[in-house]
């Protein structure tokens, strides 16, 4: 029998990307191939995301080119879109099956069931209740997720209820993984030849709070920073309040964790992160970075940042701005507010139109280029360790490798060296940030 072909569209965030990597696992093992969306397949999965209006046209527009890629596949729509709106999904034309979030796991089962047999006629929609959810065993041969990273999951769900998000909606209440699971997980990835490991998760610093016994993430970092030949251990986005000082004690003082964080800034107004309900101040925001700036020299660090959130003001985007100005930001994500039906933040009064959420956000962006281009700049003479990548720099053939405080350096080398971790002197930084090996002292690329 030829084995049956699988293609994924993945839409969204590095946890769906995670997601469907697993899904490709576990179809793998039931013997499906994978190809590459818009190949000839026998199923097309569309992981989708929902977390703003823009995503969902793209979702939409995945399935249309799905089902013209593969009149005869059957098309399995799941993922965030499909948890929150089911029905919608069902109403696309060629959709077969519709598994939302917490069904996910049962997706190979499902399969088997619908492939026997023509096309159903109308698709089939398995969308669980969230409440209960668990995250289920990951595979105990894990992949190596990503093509040259490794992400490991360890947490889904969110407990919060930020007024502009959907995600809980989507992705249900806050749960962990295991910390036996994990350990073991980012051992056999160190094994695998994986130096660096990401944990992921939506609302990682509640990691713990879940299981029984109950367990936190700075006891889970902890134990995960002694394994040996793990050279870094990287956090995804993480909310200020989890930043400790039981959690900043081991990101400060442990060698194995990278450099670089991910604090979602949202504003730098608390007059609009009350009505956001994030949960922390400017000021906790302010006393994190400094606490972790002070401890960690050239420490990469990053934020995400809403402009033009409903009822903000003029001197509300002036104190963004200055917030910014003044913090050590290396890179800035920015985000024009843009509604997300069936939000809090979507029924508030006080819209900003739409060209000043337009020119507030270019502002942002042009602080936010001009901080990480200084902070290259200051790279310019250092030696660094890099995770060299699996693939090679596009326009110049070279090799890329990222650096702990998660800046690209471009550098000539052999393929040898993609997944390893090399030494680089960084040379001059522009556009990009180009480097020159460092040749160890028996004259070989180092380690
Ligand atoms: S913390 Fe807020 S923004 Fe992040 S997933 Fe939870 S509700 Fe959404």
């Amino acid at each position: 029998m030829t084995s049956r072909r699988v293609a994924f569209a993945t839409l969204g965030c590095r946890l769906n990307q995670v997601d469907s990597q697993r899904l490709q696992a576990a179809l793998e093992a039931r013997g499906f191939s994978t190809v590459a969306f818009g190949a000839a397949a026998d199923v097309v999965v569309v992981n989708t995301c929902t977390v703003t209006a823009r995503a969902e046209v793209s979702d939409r527009q995945a399935i249309r080119r799905a089902r013209r890629a593969n009149p005869d596949a059957r098309v399995v729509v799941t993922g965030c879109w499909a948890q929150t709106s089911a029905d919608e999904v069902a109403r696309e034309a060629g959709v077969d099956l519709v598994v939302g979030n917490a069904d996910k796991e049962r997706l190979p089962a499902l399969l088997d069931e619908i492939l026997e047999g023509p096309r159903p006629r109308a698709p089939r929609v398995e969308v669980g209740d969230l409440r209960g959810a668990r995250l289920a065993d990951v595979d105990p041969r894990p992949r190596a997720l990503g093509r040259s990273r490794a992400f490991l999951k360890i947490q889904d769900g969110c407990q919060h209820r930020c007024a502009f998000c959907i995600v809980p909606r989507a992705r249900g209440a806050s749960r962990s993984l295991e910390p036996k699971l994990v350990a073991d997980q980012v051992r056999l990835l160190v094994e695998a030849g994986r130096p660096e490991v990401t944990l992921t998760g939506i609302d990682l610093g509640h990691y713990g709070a879940d299981l029984v016994p109950r367990t936190s993430l700075a006891a889970l970092l902890r134990e995960l920073v002694e394994i040996e030949g793990l050279r870094w251990l990287r956090l995804s986005s993480m909310l200020p309040a989890y930043f400790t000082e039981d959690v900043l004690d081991v990101l400060t003082g442990a060698p194995a964790i990278a450099p670089h964080f991910h604090l979602p800034l949202q504003s730098g107004s608390d007059r609009v992160l009350r009505a956001m309900r994030r949960p922390y101040s400017t000021a906790m925001y302010r006393s994190v970075v400094e606490r972790l700036t002070r401890a960690i020299p050239m420490l990469g660090l990053g934020a995400d940042v809403i402009a033009g959130f409903p009822g903000e003001t003029e001197e509300d985007a002036a104190a963004t701005q200055a917030l910014i100005e003044a913090l050590p930001f290396t890179y800035l994500h920015v985000f024009p507010y843009s509604d997300r039906k069936g939000t809090e933040a979507a029924a508030r009064p006080g819209h900003v139109d739409g060209k000043t959420v337009a020119g507030r956000a270019a502002r942002l962006r042009a602080l936010g280029a001009a901080k990480a281009g200084a902070f290259r700049r200051a790279l310019v003479g250092r030696t660094e360790d890099v995770l060299v990548l699996e693939t090679r720099d596009r326009t110049t053939g070279s090799l890329v490798g990222l650096t702990g405080n998660y800046v690209e350096v471009v550098f000539g080398g052999p393929d040898a060296l993609m997944r390893r971790v090399a030494r680089v002197r960084v040379a001059r930084a522009d556009a990009g940030v180009h480097g020159d090996l460092v040749a160890d002292p028996q004259g070989g690329p180092s380690k």
